[in-house]
């Protein structure tokens, strides 16, 4: 990523401001911790970091609303036990954040219906609906705008699927500084370097709705019960056939978890066949089972004590709150409605 203005502004003491939502799905998944969290948490020393469960994008899908709360309150302790540490960032929920709804208005009355219909995650989406399309599905974009600007987010770490919605965004930012005067700073994607698993399957995205996922909850045992019959390359049908860890999910899994000697080692033992699929499994299973119990330990410690995540929860939101309110009070001025 290309961040022009980032040492000069670092040398000003100047921590840049980063946003991020999660959504409420109350399993999180090895894809989710490896592709966005774990990243995240690597960011809270050197940038301001907001991250809030998006529990109103939630809903612009069928859901059940009896199970919402425990969704929430799952993904949020899952988050904090991950890695996202409550006192070194802002982490709330979206729906304790009313200012979100009124930005997400005005980002609307300057946002254009031909660009919300030509966003790929709403076609794909109302696809799989078929006559069940919410306008809140269509104009879930501008909510994720309003999301991002209410906190002046300078930074959005993206994967591949939001690079579209992020560049709205930014056109929602220009587009309300163009009608009503510069009031919101343009937010940067920030690509990482950080490895894409696929599904155990090899063949899809890793998905909780797919059921190929391991989440980060599992042990040991429940996660080589996984592993061991996931796909790998499809070309080592013997043991003795020489592989290309590059093509195999596995491998990317040790990438993701594994030391560099055993990288080394995976890469290595499958070109040359000197190891076979089940030893690079069990490698990668220690592996990753050791990097998730620290994980799974601080879950257990929260979810026995819910009236402490409660506070959390609420400091989290009021801090959120504190900013929310005075950077709408400013888009408010600038849109002459105060
Ligand atoms: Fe994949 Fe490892 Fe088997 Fe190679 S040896 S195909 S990297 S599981």
């Amino acid at each position: 990523m290309t961040e022009p203005n980032q040492a000069t502004r670092r040398e000003r003491g100047h921590r840049r401001s980063v946003f991020s939502g999660i959504q409420p799905t109350g399993v999180v998944h090895i894809g989710n911790y490896v592709g966005a969290i774990r990243h995240w948490a690597g960011m809270l020393d050197d940038y301001d970091c907001t991250f809030c469960v998006v529990d109103l994008h939630a809903m612009t899908v069928p859901y059940e609303p009896q199970e919402m709360p425990q969704k929430v309150f799952e993904t949020f302790i899952i988050n904090i036990a991950a890695g996202l540490d409550p006192e070194r960032c802002c982490l709330f929920v979206q729906s304790h954040v009313p200012q979100v709804t009124e930005l997400c208005w005005m980002l609307m009355t300057c946002s254009s219906m031909g660009e919300l219909s030509r966003m790929t995650q709403f076609k794909d989406k109302s696809e799989k609906l078929g006559g069940q399309v919410s306008a809140g599905l269509f104009t879930y974009p501008v909510l994720m705008a309003a999301d991002i600007l209410l906190y002046k987010a300078e930074v959005v770490p993206v994967g591949e699927d939001q690079t579209q919605h992020l560049e709205f965004a930014r056109e929602a930012a220009r587009a309300f500084n163009a009608r009503f005067g510069e009031t919101f700073p343009e937010p940067e994607a920030l690509f990482s370097e950080v490895p894409r698993l696929m599904g155990l399957d090899n063949k899809q995205k890793m998905s909780k709705s797919l059921d190929n996922h391991i989440s980060l909850l599992e042990d040991r045992d429940e996660i080589w019960a996984k592993l061991s019959t996931a796909a790998t390359d499809p070309a080592r049908v013997r043991r003795a056939d020489p592989g290309t860890p590059e093509i195999c999910n596995i491998f990317t899994m040790h990438k993701a978890f594994s030391p560099p000697e055993d990288i080394e080692w995976s890469a290595h033992g499958c070109r040359t066949a000197s190891i076979g699929c089940l030893d690079c499994k069990r490698r990668v299973t220690d592996n990753m089972a050791a990097e998730l119990e620290p994980v799974r330990e601080k879950y257990r410690e929260l979810a026995a004590d819910p009236g402490r995540v409660r506070e959390i929860m609420a400091e989290g939101a009021e801090n959120a709150r504190q900013r929310a309110r005075t950077n709408l009070a400013e888009a408010r001025r600038s849109a002459g409605l105060l």
